[in-house]
C-alpha cells in the first residue's frame, strides 16, 4: 500500500531559479499521506495489473474543489497506453490536480476520466492506484535497510528481484559499495545518501512495482549536472512502455514528451510537442527563453522566427 508512506513533514523542496514552477510535489505528496475520500461504486471493477495497459483518456473534466472556483476547465488529454504528457505552468495551474483526480482523490463530477476505456469511479481505487507510481526527486527513505525501501509495502518481493530493479535503476553498484550493501540502514537514523541516489532507490521502487501509468514529478533539487543527467536516464528507462505524466519545471526533461500540455488557472492554454511550442510566441516559448538563456545556441533556434 505504496500511499502511505509515513510522515514527509520537514522535507524541503528545493525550487530552482524559475520560481513560477514552483514543485508541486507537496500536494501530490499530501494526497499520498491521505486518507481516501472516495466510495468504491457497489459492484466496482478491479483492474488487472498484469493485463492492465495503461490509455487515459480527460474526457472535457471540469473540477473545482469544494467553495472554490473551478480548478481545472474543460480538460482534454488523450494518453494512449505508453505515451508520454508533459505537463507545464505556474503555481496554482492546475497540475497536481490533474494527477489528484487521475488517481481519484477526488471524484469528478463534469467530464470523465477512462483508464482502459473504463471510467474510473467504477474502478475499485486500490486496484487503480495499484497500477500507478508516482516518483518524485526529492525521495522519502524509512529508516530501514535499503531492501526494505527498494521492497516497501509490496508483498512478497524476493531479494533477486530487489537486485533486478536496482540494476534497472543503476543502484545496485552503489548499494553494493556501502558497508552492510542491501542491509545497510538509510534514512534518518542511518546512512545518508545523496539526491541523485535516493532518486534511484525511488527508481528502483518504480521498477518493482512495474505499474503501468508513472507520475514522475520533475521538481528540480540541489543535485549537479552529472546527477541530473543520471535520473534523467533512469526515468528514460522506467518510462518505456508506460503511460507518463510528467510534471515539470524545466523544458528539457519535456522536450521529448509525446504531448506537452501547458496550463495556466486550471486552463490548458497550449498544447504540441515541444517542436511545435516553440515555433509559437506563448508561455512555452518564453519559458524556453528563460531557462535556456544560458546557451544562446539553443535559443536562436528556438527563436529562429521571432516576429
Ligand atoms: P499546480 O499543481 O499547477 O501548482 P494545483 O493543481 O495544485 O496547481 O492547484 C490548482 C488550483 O486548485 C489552485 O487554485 C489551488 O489553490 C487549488 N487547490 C489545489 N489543491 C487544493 C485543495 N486540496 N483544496 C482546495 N483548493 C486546492
Amino acid at each position: 500500500i505504496w500511499y502511505i508512506i509515513g510522515p514527509l513533514w520537514g522535507l524541503g523542496f528545493h525550487i530552482n531559479n524559475y520560481t513560477q514552477f514552483k514543485a508541486s510535489s507537496e500536494r501530490v505528496l499530501t494526497l499520498l499521506n491521505e486518507p481516501i475520500h472516495v466510495k468504491n461504486e457497489t459492484g466496482a471493477i478491479t483492474i488487472n495489473p498484469h493485463t492492465a495497459k495503461g490509455d487515459v483518456y480527460f474526457h472535457h473534466v471540469t473540477f473545482n474543489y469544494p467553495d472554490k472556483k473551478p480548478a481545472l476547465t474543460d480538460i482534454t488529454i488523450n494518453a494512449p497506453a505508453g505515451t508520454v504528457i508533459g505537463l507545464l505552468g505556474p503555481t496554482g495551474a492546475g497540475k497536481s490536480t490533474i494527477i489528484q483526480l487521475l488517481m481519484r482523490a477526488y471524484d469528478v463530477k463534469q467530464g470523465s476520466i477512462t483508464v482502459d476505456g473504463i471510467n474510473i469511479k467504477q474502478l475499485d481505487v486500490h486496484s487503480l492506484r495499484s497500477i500507478i507510481s508516482p516518483v518524485f526527486q526529492e525521495t522519502f527513505l524509512f529508516s530501514a535497510t535499503i531492501r526494505d525501501n527498494i521492497a516497501y509495502g509490496i508483498a512478497g518481493v524476493t531479494q533477486e528481484q530487489i537486485e533486478n530493479a536496482a540494476r534497472l535503476a543503476k543502484a545496485h553498484d552503489f548499494i553494493m559499495e556501502l558497508p552492510l550493501g542491501y542491509d545497510t540502514v538509510v534514512g534518518e537514523r542511518g546512512m545518508g545518501l545523496s539526491g541523485g541516489q535516493k532518486q534511484r532507490i525511488a527508481i528502483a521502487r518504480a521498477f518493482i512495482k512495474n505499474p503501468k501509468i508513472l507520475i514522475l514529478d520533475d521538481a528540480t533539487s540541489a543535485v549537479d549536472m552529472e546527477t541530473e543527467h543520471e535520473i534523467q536516464a533512469g526515468f528514460k528507462e522506467l518510462m518505456a512502455g508506460r503511460t507518463t505524466f510528467i510534471i515539470a519545471h524545466r523544458i528539457s526533461s519535456l522536450r521529448f514528451a509525446d504531448e506537452i500540455i501547458v496550463l495556466d488557472e486550471g486552463n490548458i492554454v497550449q498544447r504540441g510537442t515541444h517542436e511545435q511550442l516553440v515555433q509559437q510566441p506563448g508561455p512555452y516559448r518564453e519559458t524556453y527563453q528563460i531557462q535556456y538563456a544560458d546557451f544562446p545556441g539553443e535559443l536562436e533556434l528556438a527563436a529562429g522566427n521571432r516576429e
